[in-house]
C-alpha cells in the first residue's frame, strides 16, 4: 500500500477543550504525519461548501452552525493508505458506535460534536486539500 494524503479537521468541540494536541498525538502515533496544519475560523459560505453533499440532510443546517460555532484545525495527513487509516484512528461517526481507542470514543461529545472529520476517498481528499490549502502550503 504506497503512501498517501488525506484531509482531517479537528473540530469546535475539540479545540474548544483544548485538545488539538491529543488528537494530533493519536493521529501521529496511528502512524500519520501532519504535513500540513492551520487553525482558522471557517466562514458559513466555507462551511457550507464543504458539507454540500449533505445539504439536503436534516441535520445540514445544525452542522453548519456548529461547523462555524468555533475554531478548527485543518490538517493534511500522509501515510501508509491514509485515508483509511484516519477513518480507523477516528471511530464510527457516532460515538455510541466507536470502538475502544478510537478519536471519537475518547473524545467525542455527540454524533455531531464528533471531535474529528476525515476524507472518505482519496478522491474527496484531493479535493477537500486543495479547499483549504495552496500546494505551498504542505511540505512533507
Ligand atoms: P466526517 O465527514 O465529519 O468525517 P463522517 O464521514 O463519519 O464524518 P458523515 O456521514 O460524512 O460522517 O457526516 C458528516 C458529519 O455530519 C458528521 O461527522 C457529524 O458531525 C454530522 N452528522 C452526521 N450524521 C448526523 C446526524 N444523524 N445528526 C447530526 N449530525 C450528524
Ligand atoms: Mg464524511
Amino acid at each position: 500500500m504506497a503512501v498517501t494524503r488525506t484531509f482531517s479537521i479537528i473540530k469546535p468541540d475539540a479545540t474548544a477543550r483544548n485538545l488539538t494536541g491529543a488528537v494530533t498525538q493519536a493521529l501521529e502515533e496511528a502512524g500519520l504525519r501532519v504535513v500540513a496544519s492551520k487553525r482558522i475560523r471557517m466562514t458559513r459560505e466555507q462551511a457550507e461548501a464543504f458539507y454540500a453533499v449533505h445539504r439536503e440532510r436534516p441535520f445540514f443546517g445544525d452542522l453548519v452552525s456548529f461547523m462555524i460555532s468555533g475554531p478548527v484545525v485543518v490538517q493534511v495527513l500522509e501515510g501508509e493508505d491514509a485515508v483509511a487509516r484516519n477513518r480507523e484512528v477516528m471511530g464510527a461517526t457516532n460515538p455510541a458506535d466507536a470502538a475502544e481507542g478510537t478519536i471519537r470514543k475518547r473524545f467525542a461529545q455527540s454524533i455531531e460534536a464528533n471531535s474529528v472529520h476525515g476524507s472518505d476517498s482519496e478522491e474527496n481528499a484531493a479535493t477537500e486539500i486543495a479547499f483549504f490549502f495552496e500546494p505551498g502550503e504542505i511540505v512533507g
